[in-house]
């Protein structure tokens, strides 16, 4: 019998890097994770080819065609060109790298490659929560503060692949410099690396803080977590913290809702988990900021973070650029 044919997709993250083969229908039906840096620094494209050679393998083994394969990366990509730019952070060995050419010639396959917030956008609207939906944006609130836009049925690239750098929107016009080289970004307050630094640098000196106390004396492991935890046992400082996060996710979301109008507006990532329970905050924080007749046709939704969507969200990729190439 012959079987479904499948995508290859992968998820390329700064700790794991994530496979899977996928049926068009967003079905898992083989996975495997490999530790980005297994090889050493400098070697995740090494770890890729390994993951998507093996998934290749197992599927064709099964009787399983394989339609393309697609990936995500943490940074800006090119998608013209299917070059990675220079702002991948986490996985820095891909700056600059042809990845969907260097992976077309080796495996013979259609390949797209894009950043991996956008491959989480194309999974929600393909297979998840915004199915159905014209208009999307996601908010991924990781270590960093990505976002991927889908609007009257495409996504939004922008003009070099930057598109939907939603967390460096200014929330605070003379607020501190960003890890970015911007100023004030909502990053520097809802993003895990934001509130962990900002945690840091107001008890640094303050060994008696709760935030010192609970990290054990050790600033470095003051991490977002922590500070939710610790603003959960009432301390002033951290509750501060925590404050600020819930205002500055709710201005971005009124820079979504204002700007863009979705129908449907996700927010997930690493620090979501922590954000769930401060959902009618986020949400009363959002209509300080947003029109309300516009805010009034969005579904905002608060969801955890799952390496498994991102991974789906790779074969949403092909089905998407392939489907686009059809309707040429
Ligand atoms: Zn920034």
């Amino acid at each position: 019998m012959t079987q479904p044919p499948l995508l290859i997709a992968v998820d390329v993250g700064g700790t794991t890097t994530a496979g899977g083969a996928v049926t068009s229908t967003g079905e898992v039906v083989l996975e495997e994770r490999i530790p980005t840096r297994r090889d050493g620094p400098g070697r995740a494209v090494g770890v890729i080819e390994e993951l998507i050679e093996h998934l290749r393998t197992a599927a064709t083994r099964l009787g399983h065609p394989i339609r393309g394969i697609g990936v995500g990366v943490p940074g800006a990509v090119d998608t013209v060109t299917g070059r990675v730019t220079a702002d991948v952070v986490h996985v820095p060995e891909l700056a600059g790298v042809a990845l969907a050419a260097m992976l077309e010639r080796r495996f013979g396959l259609p390949v797209f490659v894009d950043n991996d917030v956008n491959a989480l956008a194309l999974a929600e609207w393909t297979f998840g929560l915004a199915r159905g939906a014209r208009s999307l944006v996601v908010l991924a609130a990781g270590t960093g503060f990505g976002a991927g836009i889908v609007l009257n049925g495409r996504l939004v690239r922008g003009a070099g692949g930057y598109g939907g750098e939603l967390g460096h929107t200014p929330v605070k016009f003379d607020g501190p410099r960003c890890f970015c080289g911007g100023r004030g970004c909502g990053a520097l307050y809802a993003s895990g690396r934001g509130i962990a630094d900002a945690a840091r640098a107001r008890v640094a000196g303050h060994p008696d803080a709760a935030l010192q106390r609970a990290a054990g004396g050790d600033l470095l492991a003051i991490t977002a977590p922590l500070v939710f935890q610790v603003a959960a046992e009432g301390d002033p400082i951290a509750v501060a913290i925590v404050d600020e996060a819930c205002q500055a996710m709710g201005a971005i979301i009124g820079v979504v809702v204002n700007g863009l109008n979705p129908e449907v507006v996700i927010i997930t990532g690493g620090v979501v988990a922590s954000l769930a329970p401060l959902e009618t905050r986020i949400l009363k924080a959002a209509s300080e900021y947003a029109l309300p007749q516009a805010l009034a046709q969005t579904r905002v939704t608060i969801v955890p973070s799952d390496k498994r969507v991102t991974m789906r969200g790779a074969a949403a990729l092909v089905l998407y650029e392939m489907g686009k190439e059809e309707s040429r």
